[in-house]
């Protein structure tokens, strides 16, 4: 497939087609992290999103800018997670159908959740491949439009939103810290703050069970790694063979990014817990992590943003580690 480039005109668009839909978040100072640091650390809470996650923000954009022959006959993914809830959450706001297929052995508060949202959940089979074969019929069959997680440009567009009001919230700052994955959130995100502001430092943070687009970065094209359990599961996955748009505007616009174990990522939920009274995701809280355990090198007051992505945890593993626990979930998956 062909290169499109994400533009700052795109992503200035998909503000204006999501303003409607989606939570303008805070950036509010955290002071704790500030004071360990010696930086000035201020959190981009995209965990306050009706979804719990800010996957709402490209998911909007990507159904907003659906044709009327598309949008009528509805869209469709396979996601169960923050991805899920965002196309589910999105396609009712814009009065389109949303079909989202899992396996037999999705947990039903996941189905809930989707449900919640407004999302029709078509199970079938047993595996995490069934529920993609009957996504892929359902395009073929009944033209649903398949809306991808990451890799498509009006969904890196509408993630770009969240780096457009880091800058209207804080026009000097020096570093922006996100957490990655497939590399949707840190691409547009990146595009936008490069385009206004390239003298901006832009770190990727993801776990060191896995991590697909780092290591993808070093062998210098897209490349399949092992999934392991993780605390950050939302980030768990890969970044497809075929990668059209993450993996180069990744490498061509990111100035460096690094991994965190397992108990740094504990560490990290359990700050924003007590210093923030703040419930989040371990994948959410890489960019702390990072900054906590000095993964990230910062000047004496450097201005730095942290995206804290999203809330969707297992509050009984939450309340182990906010309780004090390094929950492990590899050694708990041998036990
Ligand atoms: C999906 C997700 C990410 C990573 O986003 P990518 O675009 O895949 O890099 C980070 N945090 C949370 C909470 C997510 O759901």
């Amino acid at each position: 497939m062909t290169e499109q480039k994400i533009t700052i005109a795109d992503i200035e668009d998909a503000k204006a087609q999501i303003a409607p839909h989606v939570l303008r978040t805070p950036l509010v100072p955290a002071y704790p992290l500030s004071d360990a640091t010696g930086a000035e650390v201020r959190l981009k809470l995209e965990l306050l999103q009706p979804t719990g996650a800010f996957k709402l923000r490209g998911a909007t954009n990507a159904i907003q800018k659906l044709n009327a022959a598309d949008r009528a006959k509805g869209v469709v993914t396979c996601s169960t997670g923050n991805h899920g809830r965002g196309v589910a959450f999105a396609a009712k706001q814009l009065g389109v159908r949303a079909v989202i297929c899992m396996s037999e052995l999705v947990p039903q508060v996941k189905i809930d959740g989707i449900k919640r949202f407004g999302g029709e959940v078509r199970i079938a089979g047993k595996s995490q491949d069934d529920a993609e074969r009957e996504a892929l019929r359902l395009m073929e069959e009944e033209g649903l439009v398949y809306i991808s997680p990451f890799d498509h440009p009006a969904v890196i567009a509408g993630q770009g939103t969240i780096g457009l009001e880091i800058l209207e919230d804080w026009a000097d700052v020096d570093t922006v810290v996100v957490p990655l994955s497939g590399g949707g959130l840190l691409a547009g995100i990146a595009a936008a703050i490069k385009a206004r502001k390239p003298d901006t430092r832009l770190v990727g943070v993801t776990m060191d069970r896995g991590p697909a687009m780092v290591e993808s970065l070093k062998a210098g094209h897209p490349v399949d790694v092992v999934e392991e359990p993780t605390l950050a599961d939302s980030l768990g996955g890969g970044i497809g063979l075929d990668n059209d748009h993450t993996f180069t505007m990744i490498r061509d616009l990111v100035d460096e990014t690094c991994l965190v174990s397992e108990a740094q990522i504990a560490a990290a939920m359990r700050a924003l817990y007590r210093d923030q009274q703040l419930v989040a995701e371990g994948g959410a809280v890489v960019g702390v992590a990072a900054l906590m355990a000095g993964k990230i090198a910062v000047k004496p007051q450097e201005r730095v943003a942290v995206v804290i992505s999203g809330r969707n945890v297992d509050m009984d593993i939450f309340t182990r580690i906010a309780g004090g626990e390094d929950v492990d979930l590899k050694q708990e998956r041998k036990a």
